[in-house]
Order: structure tokens, then sequence, then C-alpha cells
């Protein structure tokens, strides 16, 4: 019997989707049940408050949650958000109900016995619910004590060797699409890139030391599984220089109808026949594809790595040979200053262990943001206030055309006047004398 009554929350249980309502409801059911004889270390009924709690916002069109200080564990300064509720009397199950975000593997590979044990820890000293994943990537544990973060640590750290993630003004958890494991898009490794990046940076991750939040996110392809692009403040997006490669054969077998284009994707329903001129050729975004019949040509030059062609015939368009990654900066959600995508650094990278350039980068990045940066302000915040010359300055990269983001509008790229060779007043008196008159 459900201790609080939820009108509102009932209703979102209605419609075809899941629902995390009937989630909750359902491990609040097993908790008052506890068939399993768990010792439960915070209170048993703290989802049924949780659902309380929720209802009583949605009636009043307000949040009780409420910042009551800082919690986290020994050493670190991130991994935990501390929440309270402000009606402790009404709900006690949830009068602590902290998150703990997790590390997650690369690439998010489990085994079942791993995601086991985690549920178990969490059962035994958590609410028992989790979300896999939080926007971030990690594993997010919804719900504690302050007195059961230290021990649910310990057997993260010592039993299942896994780590705190980030939060508040530091490195967020990097996050990876699981890349060469399983995809033949992916232009370098972007597990090993992760992980590695994870491990060498464990004091920017624990300890916050940066002005706000700082993400990487590692896609393989463009297909940006990871959404590194719209993001990550610094993003890696797998892509190549060379040619994308062409198997004839398997272009005739897809205009014959013996391949399945989109991989089988949408084989449910009849789209009629496949006609490569008007599914691929003709949504080439940059017109770079041409079919005359009998043979598909690509002037490589004009491609701009959109993917839609290879995402249509898997089998018969590969990606290039001579791989890397193009290298995007600023992204961010619309928090403060709205939303914003990544800016062009670098167009093309080797992304090779021991990945010291990314590091450089990186690094060098961190130094100017963490100079420069306001309180609470990301890099694309910084990056828009004081200017794209000055992220070049800061990184050591050269200017270079494919940065433009908005040609005559915004041309980004500020020049000095010793730039310009006899300078740009010079420049400036020819135009108005031809132009101006
Ligand atoms: Fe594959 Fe590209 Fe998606 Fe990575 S981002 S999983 S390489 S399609
Ligand atoms: Fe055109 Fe996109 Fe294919 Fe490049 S990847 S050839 S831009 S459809």
């Amino acid at each position: 019997m459900a201790k609080h009554k939820t009108p509102m929350l009932d209703k979102l249980e209605s419609g075809p989707w899941p629902s995390f309502v009937s989630d909750i409801k359902q491990e609040a059911a097993a908790r008052a049940k506890n068939e399993k004889g768990i010792d439960y270390q915070i209170p048993a009924d703290c989802p049924d408050d949780l659902l309380g709690v929720l209802e009583l916002s949605y009636e009043e069109g307000e949040t009780h949650w409420k910042h009551g200080g800082i919690v986290g564990v020994f050493g670190y300064g991130g991994g935990v958000i501390g929440r309270y509720c402000d009606q402790p009397e009404k709900f006690p199950g949830v009068a602590h109900f902290h998150t703990m975000r997790i590390n997650q593997p690369s690439g998010k590979y489990y085994t079942t016995k791993y995601l086991r044990e985690l549920c178990a820890i969490w059962e035994l000293r958590g609410s028992g619910l989790t979300n896999m994943h939080g926007s971030t990537g990690d594993i997010v544990f919804l719900g504690t004590t302050t007195p059961q973060l230290e021990e649910v640590f310990y057997e993260l750290t010592h039993n299942l060797n896994t780590d705190l993630g980030g939060s508040g003004s530091n490195l967020r958890t990097p996050a990876c699409c699981l890349g060469q494991s399983r995809c033949e898009f992916a232009c370098y490794d972007t597990q090993t890139a992760c992980t590695t990046l994870t491990k060498d940076y464990q004091d920017e991750l624990h300890r916050p030391a940066f002005p706000y939040k700082f993400k990487f996110k590692f896609d393989g392809c463009p297909n940006g599984c990871v959404a590194s692009i719209a993001r990550s403040d610094f993003s890696v997006i797998g892509t190549w220089r060379d040619k994308i490669r062409i198997d004839h054969k398997a272009v005739a077998a897809y205009v014959g109808g013996e391949l399945a284009p989109n991989a089988g994707a949408y084989a449910g329903r009849d789209w009629g026949k496949f006609d490569i001129q008007k599914e691929v050729v003709d949504r080439c975004p940059s017109d770079c594809m041409s079919w005359d019949g009998k043979k598909l040509t690509i002037n490589d030059k004009e491609c701009v790595r959109c993917m839609h062609c290879l995402n249509v015939m898997p089998r018969a368009l590969r990606i290039g040979n001579d791989r890397g990654a193009s290298i995007l900066c600023g992204a961010k959600a619309p928090i403060l200053d709205g939303a914003q995508m990544a800016s062009l650094l670098i167009p093309f990278i080797k992304v090779q262990e021991p990945f010291d350039e990314l590091k450089e980068l990186i690094e060098g990045i961190w130094d100017w943001w963490m100079e420069e940066g306001k309180n609470r302000e990301r890099l694309g915040e910084l990056m828009k206030r004081q200017g794209f010359q000055r992220l070049l300055e800061a990184t050591g990269v050269k200017a270079d055309a494919r940065m433009v983001s908005e040609p005559r509008t915004n041309p980004y790229i500020f020049w000095k006047a010793e730039d310009v060779p006899g300078g740009w007043e010079r420049d400036i008196n020819e135009f108005r004398k031809r132009h101006l008159r």
C-alpha cells in the first residue's frame, strides 16, 4: 500500500512509454516486501517518500529540494551532489537524498556480474534507484544519506575497481563512444583515449580548481554518438583526410536490391525500391557526389564528412585510411548564456597513444581559462568574451580559414595590424578609394 497519494504522478504512467514513476513504485513495493531480507542502511521507505515529495512539488509548482552544504568523500571535491528535502518531517525517507556519480567504463561495457554487484551496493546503502546513465555519462546512484557515502565509496574503489566521477567546478567524467571495439566508422581508439585521459587527469577530476565544469568527449566519427560537438568543452571527433573508399560491386548490390540500405534499420516498412540518386546523391550536403546510372563518384575535396552516404550504404562506402580527429572547443548547454555548439580548433590531428598532442592543447586551454575565466564561466563563454584569437594564442594554433564560422557576419578571427603586410590601414584606404566614392 502506497504511503502517499500521488494522483498527478499516476497520470505519468499512462501512455505508451516507460515511466520513471512506475520504476520508483516498483522499488517501493520491493522494499515493502523485502523478500531478499536486506538490512537496508537508509530508510526503507525512501522511494515512497520520493514519490510523495515529487507530488507535492507538482501540486505547489515549486521544488522541495534545497542545498544544505557540501557533502562528499574524504580527499575528493566532487562526485557527490548534496540534496536535502525542505520537508524532512513529512518525508523523513528523503531528508538526505544525495546523488553519487560513478565513473562509467569507457564505451559503457559491463558484465552482468559487475552490474549485479553495483546494484547490490546500492540496494543496501542507497535508494536502489539508479540512472543508467546520467547526461554526463556517469552511472548515477540516486539518493542516499551522508553516513553511507564513505561506505559506498569504499566498496566501489576497493571491491569493484571503480571510481567516483566528476561534479562541480572540475573535470567532468570523460565520455566516449564504443569506437573501434564494435564500430567500423571509428577513426581512432576512443576508449583508449578516454581511459588514458581519465587516468592522467585524476587530480583535475577529483579536486575542483577550475572556474566551472570542463568536459572532454570522444566521438569516433562525425555520427557523434556521444554528441561531443554539442556538449563538451573539448570535443574530439574522428575523421579522415584521404578519400572515402568505394566498393563499386557493393554499390551495384545496393542499387540492385541485394543489400538493404541503412544496414536494414528500416526494414520493417516498405520504402519501395532503393533509389541511390534520391536517397544518397541528392542528399549530400556539399553536392559532391554523382551517379551516372552505373558508377558512383565522389569529389572528396568537397566532402564535409556528414556521414550520410556511409550510413546508408555501409557495405559499399568506408571511411578513408588516413584517420585522425578534428578538435572543437566551447560547446555547452544553455545554463547561463544560451546553448552553444563547439567551434573548430584543429581540422585534423592524429590521435595516438600517449596522446601528448591532445594533452598539450588541453593544458594550454586550461592555463588560459583558469587565468582569465570568471567564476562559473564555461570555456565557450570565455571564447566569446575574449575572442577566438585568444584561444589560438593559448594553444599555439595558427589561424585557418576553416575556423571561420560565419563569413562576413562573424569572421571570428581578429588579425593584428602587424600580421598584415603594409598594415591594414593601407588596405582600408584602398578599399575606401575603390568602393566608397
Ligand atoms: Fe561508431 Fe561513430 Fe557512433 Fe563512435 S560516433 S559509435 S565511431 S558511429
Ligand atoms: Fe557527401 Fe556526406 Fe557522403 Fe561526404 S559523407 S560525400 S558530404 S554525403
